[in-house]
């Protein structure tokens, strides 16, 4: 959620508000947000019970901002999970560190152009300290608390990680298999061929891989059942791709680079 000091000036800048920035949140604020919405063209936002209204406009606050946020529904969806998740980064000022590239999803190379953007195999990795504990899928006794990925995608997969467990929570984490881990940095040929696979630079996650094998296909694997569509629009929402929903087999996997 935003802050209400935020929603505040932001009702101020424009011309909804004449009261103080004091986070108190009154009558003035209750009735600045729906003429806000009324006059940004959400006429539905005069029906709307006062709650609806005030998450109405902090959707419309995320989209002056330039974060895709979807419909102003005051409705809190997956989507707006998200754009919370990047405004908050973006209040933190989380920036790449040195090296790393900018949030920028269409960033990621084709997968043919991977060497040149990436370098060599099995190089420049960097731990990522998950912010839940995962299971090795194939010895769930072992817990995985840090993976390795390469420099370049180490600050978008902890963002997508951490947006995981905001939306599902750690009980719903464990009950869907998301903490079962299939691998990442991997230094190996692609299955069948000569080129290498993605997890060989690092880019590439597995996820509870006895659940989505290889050759399943939606009509088995776990992934593609509705309740993980959020897991799958976060890693998306970063501009990784999944395999499963781009070619229908190998659900278990995610990756930073297109086809
Ligand atoms: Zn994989």
């Amino acid at each position: 959620m935003i802050d209400d000091r935020s929603i505040q000036r932001a009702l101020k800048a424009k011309g909804h508000y004449a009261d103080e920035i004091d986070g108190v949140w009154g009558n003035d604020s209750r009735n600045g947000v729906r003429a806000a919405l009324i006059a940004a063209g959400v006429a539905t936002a005069a029906g709307w019970p006062d709650p609806r209204c005030k998450f109405a406009f902090q959707q419309l606050m995320l989209k002056d901002l330039g974060i895709e946020v979807g419909d102003i529904d005051g409705v809190i969806g997956p989507q707006t999970r998200i754009a919370l998740e990047k405004w908050q980064n973006r209040l933190r000022g989380v920036t790449p560190r040195e090296g790393e590239v900018a949030h920028q999803p269409s960033m990621w190379p084709r997968q043919r152009d991977v060497p040149g953007f990436y370098g060599m195999v099995g190089q420049s990795q960097q731990m990522l300290t998950l912010p839940y504990p995962m299971k090795l899928a194939w010895d769930v006794s072992k817990l995985v608390t840090r993976i390795s990925v390469h420099a370049k995608v180490h600050a978008s997969a902890g963002r997508a990680f951490s947006a995981i467990k905001a939306h599902y929570g750690p009980e719903k984490i464990a009950a869907l298999g998301l903490d079962l881990y299939g691998g990442s940095l991997n230094v190996r040929k692609m299955r069948g061929g000569s080129a290498y696979s993605m997890h060989s630079w690092g880019i590439a996650i597995d996820f509870d891989p006895e659940h989505n094998q290889l050759r399943w296909g939606r009509d088995r694997a776990r992934m593609a059942r509705p309740d993980t569509a959020p897991f799958l629009d976060i890693w998306e929402s970063e501009g990784w791709i999944s395999l499963g929903r781009e070619r229908n087999y190998d659900w278990m996997h995610v990756q930073a680079a297109r086809l």
